[in-house]
């Protein structure tokens, strides 16, 4: 089926007829029947190479036989591709992965021509390989000065702006792909299938990052894969998901370290570590129950979850009033398991 022109194509093909595409689709070179394999920004850059194209021919009085092979972005730069009707082109170029090095067949070059064609051919050349060496500092997407950015998924030659907001788009993906592996994950893991849950928490730990203001990611995550660990009675590794977790400030975290203290599960037993954590959480909770159903979730699933932080918040009050109860301040203890009993409530009402 035939893609719908863009609006920059139609003008090119209007004003430069060589630019015509097949009407169907079928017949013709690839750019014949796809067309630009690129985007908007180049438009000037093309616009100013056909032009120069015209111009010679018009010089040189000759009828235009200049044929478009293949018009397309390749590791961030411009392809130019073509033959000449008498010449025609079928594999343009050879182009090497990883390199970036292309290999270019200058079609209709061969000593045969008389003197007049070939300077033709060999101006057409420079202006096609002046346009690909212009594209590596045109912005692909708007046609501002740019550079070639290769720590994208894809290699780009982008502008400063177009690169910040590509950037951010692929954060975006990143983060979401990350949830989605998350939730799966926890799917399986309340079904009790560990192995698989495991492994999509995994997939999800290939994605996370530390960088700056994610720390959401890498909290959940250690909690997560910490739990299959318990499971699996690797109390090393589970303590050292539970931290990584707890030092992003994840408060579901920091709750499973204070219970590795308690037990002495993967670090030294450390009762007095465990109070003091518990109680220092304790306080997080008073602060946090009051606004979590306002706090802004972005575009973060609210995850049903064993996990989920509205438990470790009733397991904090409940472990804080034990300790209440120990000192003997039974009325405080009792508002602890109270508050306890009502997170817990909200939990069940919000999921069931
Ligand atoms: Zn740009």
């Amino acid at each position: 089926m035939k893609r719908q022109k863009r609006e920059w194509e139609v003008k090119l093909i209007e004003e430069f007829p060589f630019l015509k595409q097949s009407e169907d689709g079928e017949d013709g070179t690839i750019y014949q029947k796809y067309g630009f394999e690129c985007a908007e920004g180049w438009y000037e850059l093309l616009r100013d190479c056909c032009r120069k194209i015209m111009d010679c021919y018009s010089e040189a009085g000759a009828e235009i036989d200049f044929v478009p092979v293949q018009i397309k972005e390749k590791w961030g730069t411009l392809r130019f591709y073509y033959g000449y009707a008498d010449a025609p082109c079928g594999l343009a170029a050879f182009d090497f992965i990883g390199s970036g090095v292309s290999i270019r067949f200058e079609p209709g070059l061969k000593g045969t021509l008389e003197d007049e064609k070939a300077r033709l051919r060999h101006n057409i050349s420079q202006i096609i390989k002046e346009a690909e060496a212009m594209s590596s500092h045109t912005c692909e997407y708007c046609g501002k000065e740019g550079t070639l950015r290769r720590d994208l998924p894809w290699v780009r030659t982008l502008c400063d702006d177009c690169y910040k907001k590509a950037s951010a788009l692929v954060e975006n993906g990143r983060k979401k792909a990350t949830w989605r592996w998350l939730e799966s994950g926890l799917k399986l893991y309340k079904d009790e299938l560990y192995d698989l849950a495991y492994h999509q928490f995994k997939k999800a730990e290939e994605l996370a990052t530390t960088k700056e203001g994610d720390a959401g990611d890498n909290g959940y995550l250690g909690v997560a894969l910490g739990h299959i660990f318990l499971i699996a009675k690797d109390y090393t590794c589970a303590y050292k998901y539970f931290m990584q977790s707890a030092e992003t400030g994840n408060i579901a975290g920091i709750y499973m370290v204070a219970e590795m203290y308690k037990t002495g599960k993967g670090v030294e037993k450390d009762l007095k570590k465990y109070k003091s954590i518990i109680k220092t959480l304790a306080r997080e909770v008073s602060f946090h129950s009051g606004d979590w159903e306002t706090e802004d979730c972005g575009f973060y699933p609210k995850v049903d979850w064993y996990i989920e932080d509205k438990v470790f918040l009733a397991k904090i009050c409940s472990a804080y009033g034990e300790l209440l109860e120990e000192e003997g301040r039974l009325k405080d203890a009792r508002e602890e398991y109270n508050l306890a009993a009502e997170l817990m409530n909200e939990y069940h009402n919000l999921y069931g």
